[in-house]
């Protein structure tokens, strides 16, 4: 996939960190999203514990902390079927 200067919109190499044309700075574009997100196994622990909070937690942080939002949404669904599964085991049938 090519890629453009952002200042001039010369075609530039995808490896450039300087635009051949104008001389420019080239960003790459996933550095701006790379903001402190780690996923955080307090968190992730926490979704477990009370799933309401990852199903909570995945949508409100999906912009700003993609990965964590993620883990903890997953985490809180599978601790939300596991113990659905367990009360459907345990339930008699
Ligand atoms: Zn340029």
């Amino acid at each position: 996939m090519p890629k453009y200067c952002t200042h001039c919109g010369n075609e530039v190499n995808e490896n450039a960190v300087v635009c051949v044309k104008c001389g420019c700075s080239i960003k790459p574009v996933n550095q701006v999203a790379e903001v402190n997100d780690t996923v955080s196994v307090g968190l992730v622990i926490l979704a477990v514990l009370i799933p309401l909070f990852g199903i909570i937690y995945w949508p409100v942080k999906a912009k700003t902390r993609p990965k964590c939002a993620k883990a903890c949404g997953i985490a809180a669904i599978v601790s939300w079927v596991v113990c659905f599964l367990f009360m459907m085991l345990a339930g008699g049938y």
